[in-house]
Protein backbone atom coordinates (compact mmCIF):
# COMPACT_ATOMS: atom_id res chain seq x y z
CA UNK A 1 0.00 0.00 0.00
CA UNK A 2 1.03 3.33 -1.02
CA UNK A 3 1.03 5.50 2.42
CA UNK A 4 0.33 9.23 2.30
CA UNK A 5 0.38 10.10 5.72
CA UNK A 6 1.99 8.60 9.35
CA UNK A 7 -0.30 8.02 12.40
CA UNK A 8 2.22 8.45 15.32
CA UNK A 9 1.25 7.36 18.57
CA UNK A 10 3.19 8.27 22.11
CA UNK A 11 2.90 5.41 24.46
CA UNK A 12 4.02 6.36 27.48
CA UNK A 13 3.16 9.70 27.96
CA UNK A 14 -0.66 9.57 27.37
CA UNK A 15 -0.46 8.93 30.99
CA UNK A 16 0.67 12.00 32.30
CA UNK A 17 -2.29 14.21 32.58
CA UNK A 18 -1.53 18.22 33.36
CA UNK A 19 1.65 17.53 31.43
CA UNK A 20 0.26 16.30 28.23
CA UNK A 21 0.80 19.37 26.02
CA UNK A 22 3.71 19.97 27.11
CA UNK A 23 5.50 16.40 26.38
CA UNK A 24 3.34 16.42 22.34
CA UNK A 25 4.53 20.05 22.01
CA UNK A 26 8.23 18.67 22.94
CA UNK A 27 7.35 16.00 21.12
CA UNK A 28 6.65 17.70 17.81
CA UNK A 29 9.91 19.68 18.29
CA UNK A 30 11.49 16.74 18.30
CA UNK A 31 10.00 15.15 15.09
CA UNK A 32 10.77 18.83 13.23
CA UNK A 33 14.59 18.68 13.87
CA UNK A 34 14.84 15.25 12.80
CA UNK A 35 13.02 15.57 9.89
CA UNK A 36 14.58 18.81 9.02
CA UNK A 37 15.87 17.64 5.21
CA UNK A 38 12.05 16.91 4.56
CA UNK A 39 9.96 19.82 5.89
CA UNK A 40 9.18 20.73 2.34
CA UNK A 41 7.50 16.76 1.97
CA UNK A 42 5.61 16.63 4.69
CA UNK A 43 2.41 18.76 6.77
CA UNK A 44 2.20 17.87 10.43
CA UNK A 45 -0.85 17.50 12.57
CA UNK A 46 -0.48 17.36 16.28
CA UNK A 47 -3.64 16.10 18.03
CA UNK A 48 -4.20 15.43 21.55
CA UNK A 49 -3.64 11.52 20.93
CA UNK A 50 -1.54 11.29 17.92
CA UNK A 51 0.68 13.52 15.20
CA UNK A 52 -0.08 12.82 11.78
CA UNK A 53 2.09 13.73 9.21
CA UNK A 54 1.21 14.06 5.89
CA UNK A 55 3.37 13.25 2.79
CA UNK A 56 3.07 14.74 -0.20
CA UNK A 57 5.77 13.07 -2.02
CA UNK A 58 7.08 9.61 -0.58
CA UNK A 59 9.38 8.65 -3.23
CA UNK A 60 11.52 11.68 -1.66
CA UNK A 61 10.72 10.97 2.04
CA UNK A 62 12.49 8.42 4.63
CA UNK A 63 10.62 7.38 8.09
CA UNK A 64 13.68 5.52 9.00
CA UNK A 65 14.55 9.41 11.86
CA UNK A 66 11.29 8.37 13.73
CA UNK A 67 12.85 5.30 14.70
CA UNK A 68 15.37 6.96 16.67
CA UNK A 69 13.00 9.63 18.06
CA UNK A 70 12.60 9.29 22.40
CA UNK A 71 8.55 9.76 22.84
CA UNK A 72 7.25 7.56 20.17
CA UNK A 73 6.13 4.42 20.37
CA UNK A 74 5.43 3.41 16.90
CA UNK A 75 4.32 4.66 13.90
CA UNK A 76 2.14 3.44 10.99
CA UNK A 77 2.58 3.95 7.59
CA UNK A 78 -1.36 4.68 6.90
CA UNK A 79 -3.46 5.85 3.51
CA UNK A 80 -6.35 8.33 4.39
CA UNK A 81 -8.91 8.22 2.15
CA UNK A 82 -11.83 10.42 2.52
CA UNK A 83 -14.74 7.98 2.31
CA UNK A 84 -17.63 7.44 4.28
CA UNK A 85 -19.73 4.89 2.56
CA UNK A 86 -19.87 1.30 3.90
CA UNK A 87 -19.12 -0.22 0.04
CA UNK A 88 -16.16 2.25 -0.42
CA UNK A 89 -14.59 1.07 3.04
CA UNK A 90 -14.93 -2.74 1.47
CA UNK A 91 -13.84 -1.81 -1.96
CA UNK A 92 -10.42 -0.66 -0.47
CA UNK A 93 -10.26 -2.52 2.30
CA UNK A 94 -10.23 -5.26 -0.20
CA UNK A 95 -7.90 -3.89 -2.80
CA UNK A 96 -5.42 -3.10 0.40
CA UNK A 97 -5.48 -7.00 1.16
CA UNK A 98 -5.43 -7.55 -2.10
CA UNK A 99 -1.78 -5.95 -2.22
CA UNK A 100 0.07 -8.11 0.59
CA UNK A 101 2.08 -11.36 1.09
CA UNK A 102 0.26 -13.86 3.30
CA UNK A 103 -2.29 -16.94 3.15
CA UNK A 104 -4.42 -15.20 6.26
CA UNK A 105 -5.95 -12.03 7.10
CA UNK A 106 -8.18 -10.37 10.01
CA UNK A 107 -9.36 -6.58 9.31
CA UNK A 108 -9.47 -4.30 12.91
CA UNK A 109 -11.60 -0.95 12.11
CA UNK A 110 -12.05 1.24 14.68
CA UNK A 111 -14.48 4.00 14.85
CA UNK A 112 -12.97 7.14 16.22
CA UNK A 113 -15.73 9.24 14.99
CA UNK A 114 -18.67 7.61 16.58
CA UNK A 115 -21.49 8.95 14.17
CA UNK A 116 -20.72 7.37 11.68
CA UNK A 117 -23.51 5.11 10.64
CA UNK A 118 -21.21 1.50 10.56
CA UNK A 119 -20.28 -0.26 13.44
CA UNK A 120 -16.92 -1.90 13.27
CA UNK A 121 -18.19 -5.12 13.14
CA UNK A 122 -19.97 -4.78 10.69
CA UNK A 123 -17.29 -2.82 8.75
CA UNK A 124 -14.62 -5.94 9.54
CA UNK A 125 -17.40 -8.37 8.22
CA UNK A 126 -18.55 -6.54 5.32
CA UNK A 127 -14.89 -6.57 3.95
CA UNK A 128 -13.85 -9.95 5.45
CA UNK A 129 -16.35 -11.46 3.33
CA UNK A 130 -15.34 -9.47 0.00
CA UNK A 131 -12.05 -11.30 0.84
CA UNK A 132 -13.43 -14.64 1.37
CA UNK A 133 -15.52 -14.61 -1.65
CA UNK A 134 -12.54 -13.16 -3.59
CA UNK A 135 -9.34 -14.90 -2.63
CA UNK A 136 -7.78 -18.11 -1.57
CA UNK A 137 -7.17 -16.11 2.09
CA UNK A 138 -8.53 -17.65 5.00
CA UNK A 139 -9.01 -15.89 8.57
CA UNK A 140 -7.17 -16.11 11.56
CA UNK A 141 -7.85 -13.84 14.19
CA UNK A 142 -4.83 -15.08 16.20
CA UNK A 143 -1.85 -14.76 14.29
CA UNK A 144 -2.73 -13.22 10.96
CA UNK A 145 -0.21 -12.77 7.99
CA UNK A 146 -2.13 -9.46 6.98
CA UNK A 147 -3.95 -7.15 9.64
CA UNK A 148 -5.35 -4.43 7.82
CA UNK A 149 -6.43 -2.25 10.40
CA UNK A 150 -8.62 1.13 9.63
CA UNK A 151 -9.38 4.14 11.83
CA UNK A 152 -12.36 6.08 10.85
CA UNK A 153 -12.68 9.44 11.97
CA UNK A 154 -14.44 12.51 10.99
CA UNK A 155 -12.01 13.41 8.28
CA UNK A 156 -11.97 10.40 6.50
CA UNK A 157 -10.44 6.55 6.88
CA UNK A 158 -6.94 5.81 7.48
CA UNK A 159 -6.27 2.05 6.09
CA UNK A 160 -2.37 0.32 7.45
CA UNK A 161 -1.10 -2.56 7.49
CA UNK A 162 2.44 -1.74 9.04
CA UNK A 163 3.04 -0.49 12.51
CA UNK A 164 6.65 0.14 13.53
CA UNK A 165 8.22 0.13 17.07
CA UNK A 166 9.68 3.58 17.57
CA UNK A 167 12.16 3.67 21.03
CA UNK A 168 9.19 4.60 23.33
CA UNK A 169 10.26 6.58 26.49
CA UNK A 170 9.67 10.51 26.58
CA UNK A 171 10.02 13.34 24.14
CA UNK A 172 14.24 15.20 25.34
CA UNK A 173 13.87 17.11 28.04
CA UNK A 174 10.63 16.67 29.74
CA UNK A 175 11.94 14.52 32.31
CA UNK A 176 14.28 17.32 33.64
CA UNK A 177 18.06 17.20 33.17
CA UNK A 178 20.87 15.40 34.82
CA UNK A 179 24.64 15.20 35.09
CA UNK A 180 26.42 12.04 33.55
CA UNK A 181 29.73 11.02 34.31
CA UNK A 182 31.06 10.19 30.93
CA UNK A 183 34.02 8.14 30.54
CA UNK A 184 35.34 6.79 27.28
CA UNK A 185 34.27 3.14 27.92
CA UNK A 186 31.83 1.24 26.70
CA UNK A 187 28.95 1.70 29.63
CA UNK A 188 29.16 5.28 30.04
CA UNK A 189 27.89 6.22 26.86
CA UNK A 190 25.22 3.45 26.90
CA UNK A 191 23.72 4.64 30.30
CA UNK A 192 23.93 8.43 28.41
CA UNK A 193 21.13 7.06 25.96
CA UNK A 194 19.05 5.45 27.96
CA UNK A 195 18.68 8.33 29.88
CA UNK A 196 18.21 10.42 26.96
CA UNK A 197 15.50 7.69 25.79
CA UNK A 198 13.54 8.71 28.82
CA UNK A 199 13.33 12.06 28.21
CA UNK A 200 16.17 13.41 30.39
CA UNK A 201 18.26 16.64 28.74
CA UNK A 202 22.18 15.12 29.57
CA UNK A 203 24.83 17.58 29.91
CA UNK A 204 28.61 15.19 30.47
CA UNK A 205 31.18 15.44 32.75
CA UNK A 206 34.24 13.90 32.26
CA UNK A 207 37.16 13.81 34.38
CA UNK A 208 40.79 14.58 32.24
CA UNK A 209 44.29 13.45 33.47
CA UNK A 210 46.69 15.05 31.12
CA UNK A 211 49.30 14.22 30.37
CA UNK A 212 48.57 10.58 31.63
CA UNK A 213 45.67 10.42 29.73
CA UNK A 214 45.96 11.70 25.71
CA UNK A 215 43.95 14.37 23.94
CA UNK A 216 42.71 10.69 22.09
CA UNK A 217 40.26 10.31 24.83
CA UNK A 218 38.43 13.53 24.18
CA UNK A 219 38.67 13.21 20.62
CA UNK A 220 37.05 9.87 21.53
CA UNK A 221 34.40 11.36 23.96
CA UNK A 222 33.45 14.15 20.74
CA UNK A 223 32.63 11.02 17.98
CA UNK A 224 30.62 9.32 21.03
CA UNK A 225 28.44 12.24 21.91
CA UNK A 226 28.31 12.56 18.09
CA UNK A 227 26.82 9.43 17.80
CA UNK A 228 24.10 11.08 20.56
CA UNK A 229 23.02 13.95 18.77
CA UNK A 230 20.83 11.69 16.98
CA UNK A 231 18.81 11.67 20.49
CA UNK A 232 19.23 15.25 21.92
CA UNK A 233 20.91 17.50 19.28
CA UNK A 234 23.04 19.59 21.99
CA UNK A 235 25.22 18.03 24.57
CA UNK A 236 27.11 19.76 26.35
CA UNK A 237 30.15 18.09 28.17
CA UNK A 238 32.21 19.65 31.03
CA UNK A 239 36.01 18.60 31.30
CA UNK A 240 37.36 18.76 33.89
CA UNK A 241 40.97 18.37 34.94
CA UNK A 242 41.80 16.11 37.19
CA UNK A 243 45.58 15.51 37.15
CA UNK A 244 46.78 17.04 40.77
CA UNK A 245 44.26 15.29 42.43
CA UNK A 246 44.90 11.95 41.00
CA UNK A 247 48.42 12.10 41.95
CA UNK A 248 47.33 13.66 45.64
CA UNK A 249 45.45 10.31 45.99
CA UNK A 250 47.61 7.55 44.63
CA UNK A 251 50.42 9.39 46.94
CA UNK A 252 48.67 8.69 50.03
CA UNK A 253 46.19 6.18 49.47
CA UNK A 254 47.14 2.80 51.28
CA UNK A 255 46.79 -0.51 48.59
CA UNK A 256 42.99 -1.23 47.73
CA UNK A 257 41.98 1.84 48.49
CA UNK A 258 42.73 4.36 45.27
CA UNK A 259 39.70 3.75 43.18
CA UNK A 260 37.49 4.22 46.43
CA UNK A 261 39.34 7.23 47.36
CA UNK A 262 39.58 8.79 43.22
CA UNK A 263 35.63 8.09 42.17
CA UNK A 264 34.84 9.83 45.82
CA UNK A 265 36.52 13.06 44.15
CA UNK A 266 34.78 12.10 41.19
CA UNK A 267 31.44 12.54 42.72
CA UNK A 268 32.13 15.64 44.75
CA UNK A 269 33.45 17.27 41.79
CA UNK A 270 30.01 16.55 39.63
CA UNK A 271 27.69 17.63 42.52
CA UNK A 272 29.78 21.08 42.87
CA UNK A 273 29.57 21.19 38.84
CA UNK A 274 26.26 20.43 39.23
CA UNK A 275 25.17 22.64 42.01
CA UNK A 276 26.79 25.16 39.73
CA UNK A 277 24.61 24.30 36.67
CA UNK A 278 21.16 24.05 38.70
CA UNK A 279 21.19 20.60 37.92
CA UNK A 280 19.22 18.08 40.85
CA UNK A 281 20.71 14.03 39.79
CA UNK A 282 24.06 12.51 38.79
CA UNK A 283 24.00 9.48 36.59
CA UNK A 284 27.24 6.76 35.99
CA UNK A 285 27.53 4.10 33.96
CA UNK A 286 28.38 1.33 36.78
CA UNK A 287 26.86 -2.23 36.86
CA UNK A 288 26.40 -3.80 39.88
CA UNK A 289 29.03 -6.62 40.70
CA UNK A 290 30.68 -5.52 37.25
CA UNK A 291 34.37 -4.58 38.71
CA UNK A 292 35.75 -3.85 42.80
CA UNK A 293 34.66 -0.51 42.58
CA UNK A 294 31.33 -1.40 41.80
CA UNK A 295 30.19 -3.86 44.52
CA UNK A 296 27.44 -2.21 46.52
CA UNK A 297 29.60 -1.84 49.22
CA UNK A 298 31.85 0.51 47.16
CA UNK A 299 28.98 2.07 45.65
CA UNK A 300 28.22 2.82 48.91
CA UNK A 301 31.27 4.28 50.08
CA UNK A 302 30.85 6.42 46.75
CA UNK A 303 27.57 7.57 47.21
CA UNK A 304 28.59 8.54 50.77
CA UNK A 305 30.26 12.13 49.28
CA UNK A 306 26.97 13.35 48.15
CA UNK A 307 23.35 13.72 48.67
CA UNK A 308 22.16 14.01 45.28
CA UNK A 309 20.43 11.64 43.87
CA UNK A 310 22.03 9.30 41.68
CA UNK A 311 20.94 7.53 38.73
CA UNK A 312 22.45 4.36 37.32
CA UNK A 313 20.45 2.91 34.39
CA UNK A 314 23.23 0.03 34.01
CA UNK A 315 23.05 -1.36 37.41
CA UNK A 316 21.21 -4.64 36.68
CA UNK A 317 22.57 -5.01 33.11
CA UNK A 318 24.75 -7.58 31.83
CA UNK A 319 27.70 -6.69 29.67
CA UNK A 320 26.45 -8.32 26.83
CA UNK A 321 23.53 -6.36 27.17
CA UNK A 322 25.55 -3.26 27.09
CA UNK A 323 27.69 -4.24 24.40
CA UNK A 324 24.39 -5.17 22.28
CA UNK A 325 23.36 -1.76 23.21
CA UNK A 326 26.26 0.12 22.64
CA UNK A 327 26.46 -1.43 18.97
CA UNK A 328 22.92 -0.29 17.96
CA UNK A 329 23.73 3.23 19.03
CA UNK A 330 27.25 2.53 17.08
CA UNK A 331 29.01 3.89 20.10
CA UNK A 332 30.96 0.76 20.41
CA UNK A 333 33.39 1.01 17.77
CA UNK A 334 34.53 4.27 19.04
CA UNK A 335 34.84 3.25 22.67
CA UNK A 336 37.42 0.14 22.08
CA UNK A 337 39.54 2.66 20.43
CA UNK A 338 42.35 2.19 22.97
CA UNK A 339 43.02 5.11 24.09
CA UNK A 340 43.87 5.41 28.00
CA UNK A 341 41.37 6.92 31.04
CA UNK A 342 42.45 7.87 34.27
CA UNK A 343 41.32 4.57 35.86
CA UNK A 344 43.44 2.60 34.12
CA UNK A 345 46.25 4.56 33.64
CA UNK A 346 47.75 4.10 37.25
CA UNK A 347 48.07 0.74 38.53
CA UNK A 348 45.85 -0.17 40.88
CA UNK A 349 46.70 -3.56 42.83
CA UNK A 350 44.01 -5.77 44.71
CA UNK A 351 41.42 -3.23 44.84
CA UNK A 352 38.86 -3.14 47.41
CA UNK A 353 35.36 -4.98 47.19
CA UNK A 354 34.53 -3.81 50.58
CA UNK A 355 36.15 -0.43 51.65
CA UNK A 356 35.86 0.74 54.40
CA UNK A 357 33.88 3.98 55.26
CA UNK A 358 35.79 5.07 58.22
CA UNK A 359 39.34 4.00 56.42
CA UNK A 360 38.18 6.02 53.37
CA UNK A 361 37.90 9.27 55.68
CA UNK A 362 40.82 8.86 57.12
CA UNK A 363 43.10 8.88 53.98
CA UNK A 364 40.66 11.75 52.85
CA UNK A 365 41.79 13.51 56.08
CA UNK A 366 45.55 13.39 55.28
CA UNK A 367 45.35 16.06 52.32
CA UNK A 368 43.33 19.45 51.91
CA UNK A 369 41.26 18.22 49.05
CA UNK A 370 38.27 21.09 49.01
CA UNK A 371 40.82 23.81 47.36
CA UNK A 372 42.05 21.07 44.83
CA UNK A 373 38.26 20.44 44.24
CA UNK A 374 37.34 24.55 44.21
CA UNK A 375 41.01 24.84 41.43
CA UNK A 376 39.39 21.86 39.25
CA UNK A 377 35.81 23.59 39.03
CA UNK A 378 37.72 26.53 38.14
CA UNK A 379 39.11 25.52 35.63
CA UNK A 380 36.57 23.48 33.41
CA UNK A 381 36.81 23.09 29.60
CA UNK A 382 33.14 23.43 28.14
CA UNK A 383 32.76 21.90 25.04
CA UNK A 384 29.36 21.51 22.95
CA UNK A 385 28.70 18.84 20.53
CA UNK A 386 25.86 20.07 18.09
CA UNK A 387 23.94 18.28 15.93
CA UNK A 388 25.17 19.42 12.18
CA UNK A 389 22.18 20.82 10.78
CA UNK A 390 21.75 20.25 6.85
P1 LIG B 1 32.74 2.74 31.34
O1 LIG B 1 32.69 1.71 30.28
O2 LIG B 1 31.55 3.66 31.31
O3 LIG B 1 34.07 3.43 31.42
P2 LIG B 1 33.57 0.90 33.34
O4 LIG B 1 32.94 -0.40 33.36
O5 LIG B 1 34.91 1.05 32.70
O6 LIG B 1 32.56 1.94 32.70
P3 LIG B 1 34.57 2.33 35.65
O7 LIG B 1 35.79 2.72 34.91
O8 LIG B 1 34.70 1.74 36.99
O9 LIG B 1 33.63 1.35 34.85
O10 LIG B 1 33.66 3.60 35.78
C1 LIG B 1 32.36 3.50 36.27
C2 LIG B 1 31.62 4.76 35.89
O11 LIG B 1 32.28 5.91 36.44
C3 LIG B 1 31.63 5.02 34.39
O12 LIG B 1 30.59 4.33 33.73
C4 LIG B 1 31.46 6.51 34.34
O13 LIG B 1 30.10 6.87 34.54
C5 LIG B 1 32.26 6.99 35.54
N1 LIG B 1 33.64 7.32 35.14
C6 LIG B 1 34.74 6.55 35.17
N2 LIG B 1 35.82 7.21 34.74
C7 LIG B 1 35.41 8.46 34.42
C8 LIG B 1 36.05 9.64 33.90
N3 LIG B 1 37.34 9.67 33.64
N4 LIG B 1 35.29 10.72 33.72
C9 LIG B 1 33.97 10.71 33.97
N5 LIG B 1 33.32 9.65 34.45
C10 LIG B 1 34.02 8.54 34.68
MG1 LIG C 1 35.88 2.94 32.47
Amino acid sequence: MEYNVIIIRFGEMSTKGKNRKDFIFKLAKSIKRNLLGFNKIYTMDVRHDHIYLYINNIEEFDYTPLTNISGINSFSLAKKVEVFELEDLVNYGFDFIKEENGNTFKVHARRIDKSFPYSSDEINRAIASKVLKNTTLKVDVHNPDILLSIEIRSDGAYFFTKTIKGIGGYPIGSTGRILMMLSGGIDSPVATYLLMKRGVEVSCVHFSSPPYTSQGVIIKLKDILEKLNLYQEKINLYIVPFTKIQEKIYEISPEGYPITIMRRMMYRLASKLANKLHIVALAAGESIGQVASQTLESLRAINEVTNLPIIRPLSTYDKIQIIDISKKIETYDISIRPYEDCCTIFTNKNPKTKPHLEECRKIEEKFDFEPLLDEAIENINKVVIEQETN
